[in-house]
C-alpha cells in the first residue's frame, strides 16, 4: 500500500495517504490559481477514505469556493490543503503539500481556457480547456 506524508508550511496540520494515488492534475481554473497563490493547482487525486489526518485537525479549516466545492486549508499558515465536490469518492490533495514523493508525474492539465496569461503550457503534459 502507498503511504504519503504530507503537512501545511507551519507544520501544525499533518496527514498521510493511506491508498491508491489515482493521478497527478494540474489545474489552471481562476479559483485554484488563487488559493494556491501560483500558475496552478496541482492535485494529487485519491479516495476520499484514503486522507488520513495525523495532526492538527483543529487547525484545519474550510472554504466553500462553490455551491458544491470545498476547499481546506491551515487556518494557522495558509497552506491549501484538499479540494473536495460534494458527492465525490475522491478527493484532491495540494501536491506542493506533500513530503513524500507520490510516485506519480502529471497526467493532464485541465482548465487551461482559463490559465494566467503569463504562463506557458507545458506542451507534453495532454491539455484540456475545460474539464477532461
Ligand atoms: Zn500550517
Ligand atoms: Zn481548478
Amino acid at each position: 500500500m502507498t503511504e504519503v506524508k504530507g503537512s501545511c508550511l507551519c507544520g501544525a496540520v499533518k496527514f498521510q495517504i493511506e491508498g491508491e494515488i489515482k493521478a497527478l492534475t494540474y489545474c489552471h481554473c481562476s479559483m485554484c490559481r488563487k488559493v494556491h497563490g501560483s500558475a496552478f493547482g496541482a492535485y494529487i487525486v485519491t479516495g476520499k477514505d484514503s486522507f488520513v489526518m495525523l495532526e492538527g485537525v483543529e487547525s484545519l479549516r474550510s472554504y466553500r469556493s462553490s455551491c458544491n466545492v470545498s476547499r481546506t486549508f491551515c487556518g494557522d499558515c495558509g497552506s491549501t490543503i484538499q479540494f473536495m465536490r460534494d458527492g465525490r469518492d475522491d478527493i484532491g490533495v495540494a501536491a506542493g503539500a506533500l513530503d513524500d514523493d507520490p510516485g506519480v508525474k502529471p497526467s493532464k492539465q485541465i482548465y487551461c481556457e482559463s490559465k494566467a496569461p503569463w504562463h506557458l503550457l507545458q506542451e507534453d503534459i495532454p491539455h484540456f480547456a475545460e474539464r477532461s
